[in-house]
């Protein structure tokens, strides 16, 4: 299947990611090149870095939210949880948003359930 790479915009045969090989070995580098930046400079945060080695932003940014790099040691390293713009290390959001979400995901399903035990109470509805 064709494709418009995400980051160049070039067409590519898509398999599981949607940036083109180039692009990946791109990334690859600037992985590389952000993981040993921070060993020498573990108090950098991200625009720091960027701006240090010259790397675009998105690919930082796409590195820990996909959970490539592992951050524990590097407290300022981090970027916007995309809910609620807290300080997040991996992923699209922070600890707090991802626990609300998984709980908001339970309770969806307990009330899924609750419905499908309850048919005596859909049938009152149903009859309005
Ligand atoms: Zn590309
Ligand atoms: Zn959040």
């Amino acid at each position: 299947m064709l494709s418009n790479c995400r980051r160049c915009g070039r067409m590519f045969s898509k398999v599981s990611r949607d940036i083109c090989p180039e692009c990946l070995k791109e990334r690859e580098e600037v992985f590389e090149q952000v993981r040993s930046y921070l060993r020498e400079n573990p108090g950098s945060s991200v625009p720091e870095v960027v701006e240090a080695l010259d790397v675009l932003l998105e690919d930082v940014v796409a590195l820990i939210q996909e959970g490539s790099l592992i951050l524990r040691d590097f407290p300022n390293f981090n970027v916007a949880c995309e809910r609620c713009g807290q300080p997040t290390q991996e992923g699209r959001y922070c600890n707090n948003c991802k626990s609300e979400l998984a709980g908001k995901l339970a309770e969806a399903t307990a009330i899924l359930r609750k419905t499908k035990d309850e048919p005596a109470k859909g049938r009152y509805f149903l009859r309005g």
